[in-house]
């Protein structure tokens, strides 16, 4: 191994935030087996060193129905393929009974975004009613007053909100999103949900057409300046009824790079909770686990109803993935 990555790695283990942007970068372009081996060998060697456990979370997907244009999403309002559908109340409710009689203490509730008082309402009555003792709820931007709500909402719970910033550029990201949407609306809520106490998790997608592998360095600093209790991230799949298409990274390069950035990420953050996403396991069979032996420590079986699972389709092959 060259004595310059043996090195990064070394400070790496030393303390976190010790990895320069340009090593992260580095590190994310290097094809070397010895050095990647070292690397995964290493962000396992944190990930003990902070005692990170297996966390398992029960996603459920109660709604498709969204009101954003995401060029890269399945579920975007404008996809004339699926659809729509919204749970009851009691259907989640349900869904989350099995989830606890399975064992789980933790669901994570997933949905396109709206912002409606229905919707609002909504969750709130499932936060106040549903007897789990820890909420994921990955629900889109929304105003300080509905993640009040839902805060008290869920009171005596633990309570935790995942909002994926998608890229850390602000160019990237206007490319991948309509003109409607804002870089600095959604940091805003990320930062919104933060001062409100709730547990906030970010992330990114990883090997979009576009993305640099400096974006995808920077996206890693990004987590660590935003103080992030969570990231989730995972490769970009490409879904047929999307305007945005081919990646500049084959399948190969964007799990390859999928796993180095969980790496990274726990190398350069420590303490933090990393998700080993399903779109890893839809680039290749097996892929969550080896996420979880490289940085990775929450896994998010899919407990969405089977008559709704084809309908949430962010991308092409996730419905098969338990
Ligand atoms: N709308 C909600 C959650 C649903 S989408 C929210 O904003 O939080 C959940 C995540 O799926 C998105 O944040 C995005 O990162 C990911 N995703 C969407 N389309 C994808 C694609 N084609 N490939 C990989 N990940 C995708």
């Amino acid at each position: 191994m060259s004595i310059s990555f043996k090195r990064t790695l070394e400070c790496a283990l030393e303390a976190p935030r010790n990895i320069p942007a340009r090593d992260l970068a580095g590190m994310l372009s290097c094809n070397d087996k010895s050095v990647v081996a070292d690397l995964f060998a290493a962000a396992n060697e944190v990930s003990k060193k902070c005692s990170k456990v297996l966390l398992k979370r029960a996603l459920i997907e109660f709604s498709n129905i969204c009101s954003r244009d995401c060029y890269y999403c399945g579920i975007r309002k404008s996809s004339p393929l699926i659809n729509r559908y919204h749970m009851t109340i009691e259907e989640l409710l349900k869904v989350s009974e099995e989830a606890k009689e399975e064992g789980f203490t933790a669901i994570a509730l997933q949905g396109g975004e709206i912002e409606s008082e229905a919707n609002t309402a909504f969750v709130e009555e499932f936060l106040s009613r549903v007897d789990i003792p820890e909420i994921t709820l990955s629900l889109g931007e929304q105003t300080t007053d509905v993640y009040k709500r839902w805060k008290d909402a869920a009171k005596g719970k633990l309570l935790r909100y995942l909002l994926r910033i998608e890229t850390s550029s602000t160019e990237l990201f206007s490319k991948i999103h309509p003109p409607e949407a804002s870089f600095n609306k959604r940091l805003g809520a990320i930062r919104k949900l933060k001062s409100l106490d709730y547990i906030t998790g970010s992330g990114v997608m990883i090997g979009l057409p576009g993305q640099a592998i400096d974006d995808l360095a920077n996206d890693i600093v990004f987590f660590g300046d935003e103080k992030l209790d969570m990231v989730g991230m995972g490769p970009y799949i490409p879904c047929d009824s999307t305007p945005l298409q081919a990646p500049t990274f084959s399948s190969q390069e964007r799990l390859e790079l999928s796993l180095k950035m969980i790496a990274l990420t726990r190398l350069y953050l420590w303490d933090v909770n990393i998700v080993s996403s399903t779109a890893l396991e839809v680039l290749s069979s097996g892929a969550r686990d080896i996420a979880l032996r490289v940085g990775a420590n929450v896994i998010m079986p899919n407990f969405t109803p089977n008559k709704y699972r084809l309908e949430y389709q962010l991308y092409p092959g996730k419905q098969q993935i338990k």
